[in-house]
């Protein structure tokens, strides 16, 4: 068994080095001491403010327990290739399973995009409370899933906003071409970075789609089933993420 990998993770804010001493906030010390019922001289892995890991002891526990840095681990768990998803604004449970696993699968950037048959509408003054419960869901999936960095989740974007987030690949998943159009495979040719936005429940508006096409977007088919927006985006993930590697 891989020892390193099967260490609890957490994400601290600072630049770490060897021997440095660090406190770990109250959320990541309870789940320490309550959750993971760890005790003094057990190892952690640290990810730092520049996604570098490093292997630690816990010194001591408590409501701020403390760990001493004792060396930077050789790992990386993140994409080959960076991944922004522009995922159409969903309801609240499929959206917060869509961000856990999104983040599971290695997405770089997360984009809340307002499209035009979106039921959930975005509200400005709510946004700052919903973002930092997106944070917190995505920031516990990247820990858990031993990542190196915690997705970007941006502030919902209009269509006019996308531009913004091109990569080298720009790919719309649209289900009218499920079964006939061009698959992922057959667009992804080594690029540098890709983009993928996804649909809501009840599809891309034909408007929509022209107006990314003429962005320099590309339509691609996720095959033969019409999948569930958040099951599109899983896929689409994991798919490139099988293709890159
Ligand atoms: N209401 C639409 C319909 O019945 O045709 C389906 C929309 S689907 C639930 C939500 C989104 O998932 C789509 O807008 C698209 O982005 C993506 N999607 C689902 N299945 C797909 C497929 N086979 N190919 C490409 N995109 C797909």
């Amino acid at each position: 068994m891989n020892l390193v990998i099967s260490m609890q993770q957490y994400f601290v804010k600072e630049v770490l080095h060897n021997h440095q001493i660090v406190a770990l906030d109250e959320q990541q010390s309870f789940h320490i001491v309550k959750v993971m019922r760890m005790k003094e001289n057990d190892h952690i892995v640290l990810a730092d403010a520049d996604h570098k890991v490093y292997e630690a002891e816990l010194l001591s526990l408590g409501t701020f327990a403390e760990a001493k840095v004792l060396q930077q681990l050789q790992r990386n768990t993140e994409m080959k290739m960076p991944v922004t998803v522009i995922m159409a604004l969903i309801k609240k449970d499929k959206w917060d399973f869509f961000l856990m696993k999104a983040t599971e699968l290695g997405a770089a950037r997360i984009v809340p995009y307002k499209a035009k048959r979106s039921v959930v509408k975005s509200d400005d003054e709510k946004i700052d409370k919903k973002k930092q419960r997106w944070m917190r869901i995505v920031e516990e999936a990247a820990e858990q899933s031993r990542r190196q960095c915690v997705p970007e989740i941006t502030d919902p974007a209009g269509i006019k906003e996308l531009k913004k987030y091109l990569s080298d690949v720009n790919l719309i998943a649209y289900e009218k071409e499920s079964g006939s159009g061009k698959l992922l495979r057959d667009v992804l040719n080594q690029p540098q970075s890709a983009t993928i936005i996804i649909g809501p429940e009840g599809g891309f508006d034909p408007g929509e789609v022209d107006e990314l096409l003429n962005m320099g977007f590309e339509c691609i088919s996720l095959g033969k089933r019409i999948l569930r927006a958040e099951t599109a985006a899983c896929y689409a993930l994991s798919a490139i993420d099988a293709l890159v590697e």
